[in-house]
């Protein structure tokens, strides 16, 4: 009965086939990067579509990501075009679950058009109820409840499940007494949040047999795309829903489980064939993206990983260019190098749209945005915002602002109750009022008010504390570099200590983030060169049709390809990551390994990896060590290249190991226990012990440098 001339058979491999027409029963795709699993997955949703197995609205699709549902939909549409009507049920797991809760919010106490919190709401909920419990919220900080709460949704864990022990990981056992309370508050108000969306329907499924038998019914069949990074909850969810007709069909690569921060558990891969007996396992061999070297290179890095299933993979490819390894001197020159190659190949006929840099962290793109705004090259930044877009630049760079120009009301009002200092909307109306009928700007009538009774003793308090501070800082500005003022602000004012306080995924990017801020601001002559640089940066538009790089963190990157692939900032403690070296762990060990195949495996015909010698940090040039992946990758299939002799201009071809100051560690030889320490915060040696006799070229800033003494941005 299979019709072989089906369109979305067309060009698929006999393990392919097999995924897509072995519609019934349990099926685990296992395979490497680029073997065409998602390819596979979509032609087995237009195979159960084009011969009705099934309608779309029987069918659950979990992509990762909503680009990712929307490209399926698109794909499917073409394959099979009008049969496709919609596909109510293709989507992310939370996109599913918001609109199954929708369904029968009242069996877990919600009306229908409940809200969905965001994690600001969530947070302010959370500060009033740890308030109300009478806990010191300095010393347990509401982003810490938060987080765990989280972690306990990640794992189906609702505040009954919870047990003493778990209880304890905040304010001595009142852990799950308060998730009690936050979800009875949430329930008052009509809302939920994002873990909520999964774990209200799991407890409906579990608890109404009715619900659970009509979705049972309803999803004659069930796939999912990057199985290996499903959650806890993700998984019972699946369990229940596929128990009954068993038709689930799951594909995965245990090497890009990337997610573990995030609750993901690759072990689901393993319990799938015990939870589902007899069911059918394929393995996709051949990887129809990269080429020989690529697939060398990242085949080499991630053998260093133990536990792994282990898989083949080959590729009938031409064989390509090696991957390109590059020193270079420093974090400019990375950016102007990557620059230069990108339109380099634009005129050899390359659209930017093809182009991709891979970054570890968030904060490595602003060294990329701004080069790109200045010469003027197309760029987007994909699954994050512009650097200076983001909350925490926005509110540093208002403080600036503020001591900058005290007329500055809007600067003023974002961060005048930011972090909270118990200046609440009453107070703020009552500056706001006589500012306007005194005609001043807020930052003076804030001065002015404290002079009379309007505010309640604790808002005069506050404000006072914040119109003295802000008094100092503008005097300080005239002694201090404005680096430095900008450390001691973002200190004084608590709002580093507010992020540090945060036991979020994100705090330490934003951490990290703040820290590049202050980085960037040294390359400017003054606070108002700055700040005005910012004003311009924040003011490009980019023409929307036009092609352009992107610039995105490995996360992000995850099931997708580019032609040309630029990995940068391979050097210990960017990537693997400071955090990753100090668990020291091999487990975080091991998953950024795992970051690094995903990484070097989005690339279909050429990948650059970069690392810098000298980076700056905390206003300091130190020199880097490269990441031990670029040790790993195997000698045959990169070529090596370094600008760190006679000065940038002069290229090498080849990375002659005798001229190359980091031959002994880039080739895997310096694995000592110092190789365990990162490079680039050793603060009392910058710029390493061979900076000056080695290179003929000093780092311009490199007199600037100097020790500050604010533990600005160091992990709580
Ligand atoms: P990842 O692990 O990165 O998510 P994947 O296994 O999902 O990768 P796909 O993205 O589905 O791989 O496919 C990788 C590339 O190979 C895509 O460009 C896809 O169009 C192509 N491809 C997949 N299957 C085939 C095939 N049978 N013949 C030719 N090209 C294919
Ligand atoms: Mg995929």
């Amino acid at each position: 009965e299979t019709d072989n001339n089906a369109p979305y058979l067309q060009g698929l491999n006999p393990p392919q086939r097999e995924a897509v027409l072995t519609s019934e029963g349990p099926v685990l795709v296992l395979a490497g990067a680029g073997t065409g699993k998602t390819a596979a997955l979509t032609a087995r949703l237009a195979h159960l579509l084009w011969t009705r197995r099934a309608f779309p609205s029987e069918i659950l699709a979990v992509t990762f990501t909503n680009k990712a549902a929307r490209e399926m939909k698109e794909r499917v549409g073409r394959l099979v075009g009008a049969a496709v009507e919609g596909m109510p049920w293709l989507g992310t797991f939370h996109a599913i679950g918001a609109k199954m809760l929708r369904r029968h919010a009242e069996l877990v106490g919600l009306q229908s058009n409940f809200t969905i919190l965001d994690t600001d709401d969530q947070l302010r909920l959370i500060k009033q109820l740890i308030l109300a419990a009478d806990l010191d919220e300095k010393r347990w900080p509401a982003r810490q409840l938060a987080g765990l709460i989280d972690e306990w949704k990640n794992k189906g864990l609702t505040p009954a499940e919870i047990g003493a022990g778990e209880s304890e990981r905040y304010a001595n056992g009142r852990g799950a007494a308060l998730y009690f309370l936050y979800q009875e508050r949430l329930k008052a108000l009509n809302a939920c949040d994002f873990g909520d969306l999964l774990l209200h329907m799991l407890v409906i499924l579990k608890t109404h047999r009715d619900v659970l038998e009509s979705y049972q019914q309803r999803f004659r069949y069930i796939l999912v795309d990057e199985y290996q990074d499903t959650n806890a909850v993700q998984y019972l969810w699946l369990r229940l829903l596929a128990q009954e007709r068993k038709n689930i069909c799951c594909v995965g690569d245990d090497d890009q489980s990337i997610y573990s921060w995030r609750g993901a558990l690759v072990e689901n891969i393993l319990k799938f064939e015990k939870d589902f007996p007899g069911a059918k396992v394929i393995k996709l061999e051949q990887n129809y993206r990269s080429t020989p070297h690529i697939l060398a290179a990242a085949s080499g890095v991630i053998a260093n990983n133990s536990g792994r299933l282990g898989k083949t993979l080959w590729t009938d490819k031409d064989e390509g260019e090696k991957v390109k390894v590059l020193g270079v001197w420093d974090g400019p020159e990375e950016a102007r190098r990557v620059g230069e190659e990108m339109e380099g190949l634009n005129r050899g006929g390359k659209s930017f749209d093809d182009m991709a840099i891979l970054v570890r962290a968030q904060h490595q793109t602003r060294e990329f945005e701004e080069r790109f705004i200045a010469i003027g090259l197309p760029h987007r930044i994909l699954g994050g915002q512009r650097f200076y877009e983001r909350m925490e630049i926005r509110d540093a760079v208002a403080y600036l602002r503020v001591i900058a120009q005290p007329a500055d009301d809007l600067a003023f009002e974002r961060i005048v109750n930011t972090p909270k200092r118990g200046l609440g909307d009453k107070a703020l109306a009552k500056v706001h009022q006589y500012a306007r009928a005194a005609q001043v700007p807020l930052t003076v009538a804030a001065a002015r008010i404290l002079d009379t009774d309007e505010l309640t003793p604790q808002a005069r308090r506050a404000l006072g504390n914040l119109v003295g501070d802000m008094a100092r800082w503008r005097s300080m500005g005239n002694d201090l570099q404005h680096p430095d003022l900008a450390r001691i602000v973002l200190d004084e004012s608590g709002y580093t200590a507010m992020w540090q306080a945060d036991r979020t995924a994100e705090a330490a990017g934003r951490l990290e983030n703040l820290n590049e801020l202050v980085r960037a601001m040294e390359e400017y002559e003054t606070l108002g060169a700055f700040l005005e640089h910012v004003s311009l940066v924040m003011d490009n538009e980019t023409n929307a049709d036009e092609p352009k790089v992107t610039i995105m963190t490995i996360h992000a990157a995850k099931g997708l390809e580019f032609d040309t692939v630029f990995l940068v900032g391979w050097e210990e403690g960017i990537f693997p990551s400071q955090r990753a070296l100090d668990e020291g762990g091999q487990a975080s060990l091991e998953e950024e390994r795992r970051l690094a195949y995903v990484a070097i495996t989005r690339a279909r015909r050429k990948a650059f990896i970069l690392h810098a010698a000298n980076r700056r940090i905390y206003g300091q040039w130190n020199s880097s060590i490269p990441s031990r992946f670029v040790a790993e990758l195997p000698e045959a299939h990169i070529e090596s290249e370094s600008t760190m002799t006679g000065g940038a201009s002069l290229w090498q071809a080849n990375w002659s190991e005798r001229s190359d100051p980091f031959a002994d560690v880039s080739r895997g030889t310096g694995r000592g226990p110092g190789w365990q320490r990162a490079a680039g915060v050793d603060m009392k040696n910058p710029g390493g012990g061979f900076t000056s006799r080695t290179f003929s070229r000093e780092p311009a800033r490199v007199v600037e440098s100097r020790a500050s003494a604010v533990s600005f941005g160091a992990k709580a």
